[in-house]
């Protein structure tokens, strides 16, 4: 499942989206728009390859917690 996701990362902490169970309903990009955006289809793009910024994995953990199809992973490597 590799292939599905997109990731942006920073030492330990990087945000995954499973395209393969993202709906695009666009929750996550309206939330934080520090860290991520939309495609032309309206589904995420991370926006960070670098979460360098404690507010920026805040963002992030916001994005997270508003997904409900739960594609979005805030994961430590
Ligand atoms: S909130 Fe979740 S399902 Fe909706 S666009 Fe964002 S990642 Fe996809």
């Amino acid at each position: 499942m590799t292939e599905h996701y997109l990731e942006s990362h920073r030492d330990t902490r990087r945000l995954l989206v499973d395209r393969s169970v993202c709906a695009g309903h666009g929750m996550c990009y309206s939330r934080s728009p520090e860290v991520v955006d939309c495609d032309d289809a309206g589904y995420p793009m991370i926006l960070r390859d670098a979460l360098g910024f404690d507010e920026h994995i805040a963002a992030a953990e916001e994005a997270v917690a508003v997904c409900p199809e739960r594609a979005l992973t805030l994961a430590s490597s």
